[in-house]
């Protein structure tokens, strides 16, 4: 349902909240599984981008695996339901403890992503007296073209392992007793709009297999991670990512040999365009060549545009009329909580309802308590009446 049908419902609940579509959010998924049938593909949710339980439950109950970056994410997942041997474990900095807590719920496999964590997984794993099941997660040098801080796929990010690294690790990942190589795992980043660089990953991807092949190895997981974008500026014509072009690319592009599975480890493209952050309008205030709009929503409830200047779409639920100018910021002792600057939106004044769209993804996850503020509720269209 539009948002606008819901202003006055909205009116009457305290603000800001989040307000998830749980309909966008089954279809969203109903359109991934449609796209993966009958292809040797299998879709992890990365749980990063959104932990609230409500949606995880919606997402586990379509078939979906959990990625997770902590041990707490392992935690959740399996409290919510998801089946271990649909848990894997990604992060360049895993703790003992979180390690630990892995194998002791035997989860499917690590993505290990440096030579000594490797080691320590099978140390680990050996003491415990599991056998683990382990990624390497490589570093392809792919320049995504997304904002510097979301790419992690260049040799100058933290992330993976190097080819070179891996050639040179071939006769310690050999040795390893207590931990099994059933796999190589990649993320180049996030919000990727220009799918031919899923393309040039597929290339990068085709010659390490190869390579890895000729040494002898028998991977059955190929994990391309996540990345693919979502239409900050034009939620309401593109509420549904275009899965079909982007697994259409991968089927076509990556070799995969027979019985190998490819997975896939989508965070945003499955709850972003579902989630939109709403707020009221504090107060009007003039500024030089412009008007602050200042809403009761700050970076405590989206740190995205102060963190990385990312655009969220505003849209006053309350009026139409007479276009204006606006800076709108939040109440935040901050210059940087600042929603977006010089955009137009209807004459907007003192109670009037205004959505941040396509909140879904890296907004409630990221809210804080700075200026000792209280945590956003989350409002379920599925409860409103
Ligand atoms: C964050 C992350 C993802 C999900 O990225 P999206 O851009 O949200 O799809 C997938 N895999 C890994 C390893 C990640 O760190």
């Amino acid at each position: 349902m539009e948002l606008t049908a819901l202003e006055s419902q909205f009116q009457e609940l305290e603000t800001p909240f989040y307000y998830y579509d749980i309909d966008l959010l089954r279809k969203t998924l109903v359109e991934v599984n449609k796209n993966i049938a009958g292809r040797p593909f299998q879709v992890h949710y990365a749980v990063k981008a959104n932990v609230n339980t409500r949606l995880l439950v919606e997402i586990k109950n379509q078939g979906f695996g959990a990625d997770c970056v902590s041990g707490n994410e392992v935690k959740r997942a399996l409290e919510v339901g998801f089946p271990k041997e649909h848990i894997v474990f990604a992060g360049v900095g895993k703790t003992d403890k979180e390690l630990q807590y892995g194998l002791e719920n035997e989860i499917f496999a690590f993505n290990v992503e440096s030579l000594q964590e490797l080691q320590v997984l099978d140390e680990l794993s050996g003491s415990m007296g599991k056998q683990s099941r382990y990624a390497l997660r490589l570093n392809p040098n792919v320049d995504a073209g997304t904002h510097e801080y979301i790419t992690t796929g260049k040799r100058d990010n933290k992330f993976g392992i190097t080819f070179d690294e891996v050639r040179e690790a071939l006769p310690i990942i050999r040795e390893l007793k207590n931990t099994s190589f059933i796999g190589i795992h990649f993320h180049i980043g996030s919000q990727i709009s220009d799918i031919s660089k899923f393309r040039d990953l597929c290339l990068k991807i085709n010659d390490i297999h190869d390579f890895l092949a000729a040494e002898g190895f028998e991977l059955p997981h190929i994990n391309v991670g996540g990345g693919l974008g979502i239409n900050y500026e034009d939620p309401i014509n593109e509420p549904i990512p275009d899965f079909r072009t982007y697994f259409d690319l991968f089927e076509r592009e990556l070799k995969l040999r027979s019985g190998q599975t490819l997975h896939f480890e989508l965070g945003r493209s499955l709850v972003g365009q579902c989630g939109s952050l709403i707020s009221r309008v504090l107060y009007n205030k003039p500024g030089e060549g412009t008007n602050f709009l200042i809403l009761d929503a700050g970076m405590t409830e989206l740190l995205r545009p102060a963190l990385y200047k990312a655009y969220h779409y505003v849209q006053n639920l309350s009026r139409v009329d007479n276009p204006s100018t606006y800076d709108v910021v939040g109440p935040i002792c901050e210059t940087s909580d600042a929603f977006a600057r010089r955009i137009q939106l209807p004459e907007s004044s003192r109670g009037d309802i205004i959505a941040l769209r396509s909140t879904g993804a890296y907004a409630e996850v990221m809210s804080s308590r700075y200026n000792l503020r209280e945590i956003a509720p989350s409002v379920f269209s599925d409860d409103l009446k």
